[in-house]
């Protein structure tokens, strides 16, 4: 097995909510790019130690797991200091672990709102507060906020999601502002439809909420709003994370990136 650490680009990462949908496989797109990998989020234990296995044994990238509740700032903590006893230290930061709740308002579950804020967007707040000033002693960091294009637009019913996520786009800005000068960035990905099992389980709601079918959800509702009429793949986010982290990526800072097949075009 070569030694990562040897390599002149090798970093270390906290990818939050990894073990499904796009976590998964920006974990994946990182450690393929030499980056040694802290998995996080909830699941099934056995499986998620496969994938960090897999994952581990495919790119030859260290890989761990650390099942903090996100919606916790102590575990938050311990995630951090976990983290950096495995790694050393933490280079690159994705926020990812989200959730989605879809109803009118005025029926929107005050418990659900609750936990949409703390875990899309508080969450964001503490990992970064823990771990910027680190990335700024360093000369170097990325933090990687995947978004939504609900960070850009909104859609109804999505009132919580909407305003978490746009919320997010405005941490992105300031932590460019601010890590600026000190070889830090902070890019917000914003995708469209992905289908995975976060977009699979608001189709029963999006169809309860609206009074339709299912199937018209997915064909007049998800793939109505994206011009290409097509899923954005996990692997296309996971791709773009790992972008960001190259020198080549140096220069892009603050912004909000649409991955949306055109969603945001209209
Ligand atoms: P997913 O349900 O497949 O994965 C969500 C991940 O977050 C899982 O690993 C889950 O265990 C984790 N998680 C949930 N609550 C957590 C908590 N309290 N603490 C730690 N981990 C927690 O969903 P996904 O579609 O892969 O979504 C990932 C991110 O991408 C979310 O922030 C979501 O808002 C965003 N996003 C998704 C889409 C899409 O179409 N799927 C589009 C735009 C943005």
């Amino acid at each position: 097995m070569p030694d990562v650490r040897a390599a002149p680009d090798f970093r270390t990462a906290i990818v939050t909510g990894s073990t499904s949908g796009i976590g998964l496989a920006v974990a994946r797109s990182l450690a393929e790019a030499g980056h040694a990998v802290m998995m996080n989020g909830f699941g099934d234990a056995g499986q998620i130690e496969a994938d960090r296995s897999a994952i581990e044994a495919e790119t030859g990238s260290p890989v761990a797991y650390h099942g903090a509740d996100m919606s916790d700032p102590a575990q938050i903590a311990d995630l951090v200091a976990a983290t950096t006893a495995r790694f050393g230290q933490i280079d690159i930061v994705v926020n990812n672990a989200g959730i989605q709740t879809v109803a009118l308002i005025e029926e929107f579950p005050v418990d659900r709102y609750n936990l949409i804020m703390a875990i899309n967007m508080s969450a964001a707040w503490h990992l970064c507060r823990a771990t910027f000033g680190g990335m700024k002693a360093r000369g170097w960091g990325r933090v990687i906020n995947v978004a939504s294009a609900h960070g850009l637009v909104a859609s109804p019913y999505k009132s919580a999601y909407v305003m978490a996520k746009h919320a997010v786009v405005g941490l992105t800005k300031t932590l460019a502002l601010e890590g600026a000068e000190h070889g830090v960035t902070a890019n917000a990905i914003c995708p469209g439809y992905v289908l995975t099992p976060l977009v699979q389980a608001q189709i029963p709601e999006t169809a309860k909420a609206r009074g339709i079918t299912e199937d018209a959800v997915i064909r007049d509702v998800l793939l109505a709003a994206q011009p290409t009429k097509s899923f954005v793949q996990p692997g296309q986010i996971g791709a773009l994370a790992a972008f960001l982290c190259t020198p080549a990526a140096s220069q892009i800072t603050g912004t909000a990136l649409p991955v949306d097949g055109g969603w945001t075009a209209h």
